[in-house]
């Protein structure tokens, strides 16, 4: 179909990563635009000198400007300079770059640091690993890319659910737990799960499932009918933080106390419910209150301790997320095509450096992963988390940094020590830093 400009039905929109909401992301299509910080011009210390162990992959033309001004050199298409293909970045977000939604003091300079603005004009590629939830990872994108004053795109990003894509295949009908209002629908179905029900539609359905709980208005209009005689859920999944724990407890336990999921049909022997799985373990994690919160590893927890005392049998549960090493390499398989797509690197880094906050999970997987990885996974705890002074964490990691900027600061000037410790590179890297001084 072509409209009266010619341009057809669907036109291109430019969307920026400020200022997109979730409605832009569902009409498409859409161009993602980088933040104009992002298109200026990155530190000009880049080291040509360095290019046998630092690739370059971004040229950038030289212009002359239309006035009389002196010759200029334009701003860079894209920022990134001089691209290092030697190491890597893993984030994790919660009490690393944000605490309670807002960004940690340091976290933005942090991010400028390794997208150039840093001594050598390098950019470090990165990607996201949390176990956070409960948005797609397209809407989460967006607010990280408000929040931290950079252009973070999908293919950089791992939320707790994001493994959960894989299992709609195997499952059809599914109960999906927690997040704000009816939000994991969303997401769940887009992962490609065909028949979504929420807590809302069976409380909608038989409104005595919890007798504590009433549906404010929204959630109502947001939810929907189900059969109950004829429903059969072949798994449950909690993708994000249960808002409501008694109702949600009791909504998990008559399903897992069913046959097979049918839910008009009670076991006797209550060992013939589907599965449970959740999105991750953290039994605590870092919000704006001045100590940790309890989070879903709290919830998995409660939910055996209740099912075992009220039907005196052991409750399976399986959680992703770190420190599963599953996502380990998910996490790995992510960097890589991030790497190529974005830096057209092929090799995988030798060292990645993991940046978390919380030893149960980020050090613990970083850790063990680094023992089956041929990649070195160099983790680094910050203290700006679930960190308390004067305990010793129960997973101790190879170093612990003040925040995040010190964190990747440390890490690139480990890599800077090892072309200096390479031999023929180190005067250049001399001349590099004096030229700096100058
Ligand atoms: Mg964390």
């Amino acid at each position: 179909m072509t409209t009266a400009d010619g341009l057809g039905a669907q036109r291109v929109r430019r969307l920026s990563s400020l200022n997109a909401d979730r409605a832009d992301l569902y009409r498409g299509p859409n161009v993602i635009v980088p933040p104009k910080h992002l298109m200026t011009t990155n530190c000009s210390g880049n080291s040509s000198s360095n290019n046998r162990l630092i690739m370059n992959n971004q040229p950038f033309d030289e212009v002359t400007s239309s006035g009389e001004e002196t010759p200029q050199i334009a701003t860079p298409l894209t920022p990134p300079m001089v691209t290092s293909a030697d190491f890597a970045f893993v984030f994790d977000i919660d009490g690393v770059l944000l605490r309670g939604g807002k960004p940690i003091p340091e976290a933005v300079q942090a991010m400028k640091y390794i997208n150039g603005e840093n001594p050598w004009g390098v950019t470090v590629p990165y990607v996201f690993l949390t176990n956070g939830g409960g948005k797609t990872e397209a809407e989460r994108c967006l607010d990280l890319s408000r929040q931290l004053e950079l252009d973070v795109h999908p293919g950089q990003f791992i939320c707790g659910h994001t493994p959960m894509r894989e299992m709609a295949e195997r499952y059809n009908t599914v109960l999906v737990v927690g997040g704000e209002g009816e939000k994991c629908r969303i997401v769940a179905e887009e992962y490609g799960f065909k028949n979504v029900i929420t807590p809302g539609d069976i409380i909608k359905t038989k409104q005595d499932t919890t007798p504590f709980r009433k549906l404010t208005e929204e959630e109502y209009k947001n939810s929907r009918f189900v059969d109950l005689e004829n429903t059969q859920i072949e798994a449950v999944f909690v993708f994000a933080d249960s808002r409501d724990w008694a109702g949600d407890q009791q909504i998990i336990m008559d399903t897992l106390m069913t046959v097979e999921g049918k839910l008009n049909k009670r076991s006797e022997v209550y060992n013939e419910g589907p599965p449970c799985f959740f999105s991750h373990n953290d039994l605590i994690w870092s919000t704006s209150h001045d100590y940790s919160r309890i989070g879903m590893g709290a919830l998995k927890t409660s939910l055996e301790a209740v099912y075992k005392a009220v039907t005196g049998k052991d409750l399976n549960t399986f959680a992703f997320g770190k420190p599963q090493m599953g996502t380990f390499q998910f996490a790995t398989r992510l960097l890589q095509e991030w790497r190529q797509k974005s830096h057209d690197i092929a090799d995988p880094p030798s060292t990645v450096y993991f940046i978390g906050d919380t030893p149960e999970s980020d050090i613990r997987g970083t850790n063990e992963f680094n023992k089956q990885s041929d990649i070195d996974w160099y983790s680094i705890l910050v203290k700006t988390g679930v960190w308390q002074e004067g305990t010793i964490p129960r997973y101790p990691p190879r170093k612990i940094c003040d925040n995040v900027y010190d964190a990747i600061k440390f890490a690139v000037e480990r890599e800077q020590q090892k072309l200096i410790n390479h031999g023929d590179t180190l005067a250049n890297i001399k001349i590099n830093q004096s030229e700096l001084k100058n």
